[in-house]
């Protein structure tokens, strides 16, 4: 302990957030405090207060000095108001200050709190960054909308090596990555050839890949074969709420956002406006995001008192209303109650429960990715998207094979990624949305083409959308066939 006491204070920016927000920073804070952890607190104001300051992000400018200072954000739940221009505060800070990782451990308390997965004990990593999370969307038609889904390789490679690493560090035995790289054979392909690649320099880790309709299906049945998940943005979205619920209530689980420049601790559950001001909220899903905020910081010894000493309140059944079960709790208390009995509880271990243990001194290996050689690129062809509401595949192939454009070809049109043109199918669904993909007759499709292409169909008549290019690289195809090509 007094080695702890006399630690050098680690400056954090702390915010007590909306609705029960300050009743659990106020609790966790009173926790870890009182455990030694040796912090120099800066407080700032996000959520309610700052949005109807007319500060759409929920932040103020003059907060991003301190989180930019001290790069350690302790951080209560906010609540986001319902429509308007306003952004959610937590993407904004995630991808302002590039926090590529989010980690959320989440394990079970059977028989203290209950569930149906006794010997559950997963942490989820989940990409935070990129995949549908860009918010790129437009509606291009009457009928159709589109959002674009971005995976890129060094956005997979630092989350997938952070997973690695974080397995190491916390001597856990298999890193499993889900993605749906049977049908997005880009996008999740590449993260699937990734994780491959770096789960080839943790020999002694053991990996494992499913697609995640499947994968997720075994979760939610036995997470016990389970320890490490590495997930894309959305699916990890997803499947940590749905893993956290499984341990008994998602007001038990915290997270880190890691980055470079500035981490961000966080209980997973919002700021439950309904339960605010009574002294009734759960502190336990911020101290835990507290908890991982200890360890980042280096104070993985004040971390591992302060979670055994929750283990034997939960296990001496002091809990809160919302893991209150008659027959197994023996007091319900409010928050500032359960605080006081972790407090009480510091320096004791658990008796049933798996006592916390945290590696101390193990450095993760987290350097940015190594620049790559880039690959050959060429341009083989476009696909050039048009509205055409009413449209017949075969009319709208006979109007474009009209069009002067030697030297470079009509080969396929698509509806909604299924091929109608040549040799449709009549019972396949058609929007007001086309894609007609051209490719050059000699290999090498140039700008010049493309200028063609758009000026022949535009003159012709076509509302043109948008284009993508078709491209390859290192000889290998950059784009997807459409169903039936
Ligand atoms: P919520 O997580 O705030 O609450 C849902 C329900 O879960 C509550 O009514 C309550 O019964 C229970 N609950 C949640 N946390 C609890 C705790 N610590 N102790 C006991 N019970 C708890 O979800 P919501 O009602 O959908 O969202 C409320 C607001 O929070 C919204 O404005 C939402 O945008 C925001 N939100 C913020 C964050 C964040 O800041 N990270 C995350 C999610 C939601």
């Amino acid at each position: 302990m007094s080695t702890i006491a006399t630690a050098k204070k680690v400056p954090i920016t702390v915010a007590y957030g909306d609705g029960i927000g300050p009743e659990i920073m106020e609790a966790t804070l009173r926790i870890i405090t009182a455990a030694g952890a040796a912090l120099d607190i800066e407080r700032i104001e996000i959520g309610e207060s700052v949005y109807s300051k007319g500060f759409e992000s929920g932040i103020e400018p003059s907060a991003w000095e301190s989180l930019r200072r001290t790069k350690v954000f302790l951080k209560a739940p906010i609540t986001t108001p319902q429509g308007g221009g306003f952004k959610s505060l937590n993407v904004t800070v995630r991808k302002t200050l590039g926090m590529y990782a989010n980690v959320r451990p989440c394990a079970s308390l059977h028989p203290y709190v209950a569930t149906k997965h006794p010997r559950m004990d997963v942490v989820i990593v989940r990409e935070n960054e990129e995949d549908v999370y860009g918010g790129i969307e437009h509606r291009q038609s009457d009928q159709v909308t589109q959002c674009l889904r971005l995976i890129s390789r060094p956005g997979s490679e630092r989350v997938i090596r952070y997973a690695f690493e974080y397995a190491r560090a916390n001597a856990r035995r298999k890193v499993t990555c889900f993605t749906k790289d049977n049908i997005m054979k880009l996008t999740d392909g590449l993260f699937h050839k990734v994780f491959d690649e770096i789960a080839a320099e943790y020999p002694e880790i053991e990996h494992e890949h499913w697609i995640v309709d499947i994968g997720a299906a075994k979760l939610a049945d036995t997470p016990e074969q389970f320890d490490v998940l590495v997930l894309p943005n959305l699916y990890g979205d997803i499947l940590s709420d749905v893993a956290a619920q499984m341990t008994g209530s998602v007001g038990l689980a915290g997270s880190a956002n890691i980055g470079d420049h500035c981490s961000m601790f966080e209980a997973i559950h919002g700021s439950a406006p309904r339960r605010a001001g009574q002294n009734l909220a759960n502190p336990s899903g911020l101290l835990h995001g507290a908890l991982l905020m200890l360890v980042h910081i280096g104070q993985s010894d004040v971390a591992e008192r302060v979670h055994n000493a929750w283990l034997r309140t939960i296990e001496d059944g002091i809990h809160t209303y919302d893991i209150y079960a008659e027959g197994v709790s023996t007091r319900k208390v409010g928050t500032r109650e359960f605080a006081d009995a972790v407090i009480e509880r510091l320096g004791l271990e658990p008796r049933h429960l798996r006592p916390a243990r945290y590696a101390k001194g193990v450095q993760m290996r987290l350097d940015p990715p190594a620049p790559r050689p880039r690959a050959e690129k060429r341009c083989v062809g476009a696909d050039v998207f048009i509205d055409e509401p009413n449209g017949d595949p075969d009319r709208i192939a006979e109007r474009i094979l009209r069009l002067p454009l030697d030297g470079i070809g009509l080969t396929v049109i698509a509806n909604r990624g299924t091929k109608v043109w040549p040799n449709g199918d009549p019972e396949t669904f058609r929007s007001d949305h086309w894609c007609c993909r051209f490719e050059a007759s000699g290999g090498t499709f140039t700008p010049e083409h493309l200028v063609r292409v758009l000026q022949a169909m535009i003159g012709a008549g076509f509302d043109v959308i948008k284009h993508e290019g078709l491209y390859t690289f290192d000889g290998a195809r950059g784009y997807s066939l459409a169903q039936g090509q």
